[in-house]
């Protein structure tokens, strides 16, 4: 039996796996097991992965997990489980596709707990490397040790960790399993890890540097920063792969490169967060050529016939007519993003209620509009008007030069349905 396992969680860092694994190889301490857990990640990286494979000491499991399931645990954290259920190592020991060790990790670590029976935690400091796009180092600090740990959670990145397999087996004994895999904990399992290790064990420093982690920007916190657990109809959201696609009616709807610039997209408009959430919204149907057969045109667009000066707004999959030029300036709607569509496909869509200037108590609000009101900001849906965070506003990209304003009087003929926010916010 090895007397390390390192467990490496993978997905879809092709650029970075292949130094995680060899900065494991090249440890000066070689007693150890490499656990890859492999999130089904795509071919390009799984063949990285797979070329390191024939050591012996390398062990490959593949979770073959459904890109439709990825959100509804915390995924390196239901990788971390599987692994140190199939481990063997003495102590346990994290890494990230993401990150590479310092050649003594290893030895420092394990030399430290096998002189110290009755220590079951080290941590050790940590360079932080912040890169950009083309992956040029922009910012780079170090994660110093702040000394021994009661409470470690938020302070200790899991790559700087290494603990007995006991301490974990205590921590089982409790909670029925070792790392917290609810998706609430996607930003930070590692300190809900720590907090529950803390319960019975303190962490203690080796002062010395011995792993190295880099954030880019598709790094999950960096994508995760501000976004709410429900994304509002209306936002473009993109993932890891170039494919983007419209929430509409929360489903996820694919937009072809020639439809987005015929519906006035606007690349700026676009929002990159994790694949897991990306997934979360079940697919619809494609905004492509279709569209102008099957009259599924998106929600939220502002459409206009040649042969007509009407304009209207699509709510419902159906169309508003904006009644006069003050209903599209109340509304901040713009003449530059309308569509012009072929007479015959507006037609064809069936009427809803006209869009008026006047907010009475019976007036239906488009969605996806962001409205204001002494000082706080709301999102309209089904003529519910949503509080919203600010910090998620500038994320999701809402404009605030569009922002309608309210009287107290027109805010209260509406419903008000819960707080947008963002998740980590509510801890
Ligand atoms: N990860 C995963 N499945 C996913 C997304 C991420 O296993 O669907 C893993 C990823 O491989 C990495 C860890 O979660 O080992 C943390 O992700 P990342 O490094 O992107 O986030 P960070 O915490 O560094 O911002
Ligand atoms: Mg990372």
């Amino acid at each position: 039996m090895p007397k390390v396992t390192i467990i490496l969680t993978c997905y879809n860092k092709p650029e970075t796996v292949g130094k995680a694994i060899e900065s494991v190889i090249n440890q000066t301490f070689q007693d150890w097991e490499l656990l890859i857990m492999n999130d089904n990640s795509n071919l390009k990286t799984t063949k990285i992965i797979k070329s390191y494979l024939n050591d012996q000491r390398i062990h490959y499991y593949n979770s073959e997990i459904k890109d439709g399931d990825r959100y509804k645990t915390t995924r390196y954290a239901t990788l971390i489980n599987e692994a140190i259920s199939l481990s063997t190592g003495k102590y346990l020991s994290y890494l990230t596709d993401d990150s590479e060790y310092l050649p003594e990790r290893l030895e420092v670590m394990s030399e430290y707990l096998d002189t110290h029976p009755d220590i079951h935690i080290v941590y050790s400091k940590q360079i932080t490397r912040k890169l950009n796009e083309n992956h040029t180092l922009i910012f780079q600090s170090t994660r110093q040790t702040k000394g021994v740990l009661r409470k470690a959670a938020n302070l200790v990145d899991h790559c700087s960790v290494m603990h007995t397999r006991k301490a974990m087996e205590v921590v089982k004994e409790k909670y029925n399993n070792y790392w917290d895999d609810d998706p609430k904990h996607w930003h930070n399992a590692d300190a809900v890890a720590w907090a529950r290790l803390n319960e019975f064990y303190l962490f203690h420093p080796l002062e010395k540097t011995l792993d190295i982690s880099y954030k880019t920007p598709y790094s999950f916190q960096t994508l995760n920063l501000y976004i709410p657990e429900k994304i509002p109809d209306g936002v473009i959201i993109k993932g890891l792969s170039p494919d983007v696609y419209l929430v509409d009616k929360q489903k996820r709807r694919k937009i072809t490169e020639g439809m987005f610039d015929k519906l006035k997209y606007k690349k700026g408009k676009i929002i990159k967060i994790p694949d897991p959430f990306v997934f979360k919204y079940p697919l619809g149907s494609p905004i492509d050529d279709t569209i102008l057969k099957n009259g599924k045109i998106p929600n939220q667009l502002l459409i206009k016939s040649s042969n007509s000066p009407n304009i209207y707004y699509i709510q419902n999959g159906k169309k508003r007519m904006i009644v006069n030029a003050q209903a599209m300036k109340r509304y901040h709607f713009k003449h530059s993003d309308i569509v012009l569509l072929d007479p015959v496909v507006i037609q064809r869509l069936p009427d809803g209620p006209p869009l008026g200037m006047k907010i009475m108590s019976h007036t239906k609000l488009p969605d996806g509009a962001l409205f204001t009101c002494k000082g706080k900001f709301y999102i309209s849906e089904n003529n519910c008007l949503y509080p919203i965070y600010y910090k998620c506003i500038n994320r999701l990209k809402y404009s605030m030069n569009d922002i309608v304003k309210l009287h107290q009087h027109e805010l209260d003929y509406f419903k008000q349905g819960p707080l947008i926010t963002w998740n980590h916010l509510k801890k």
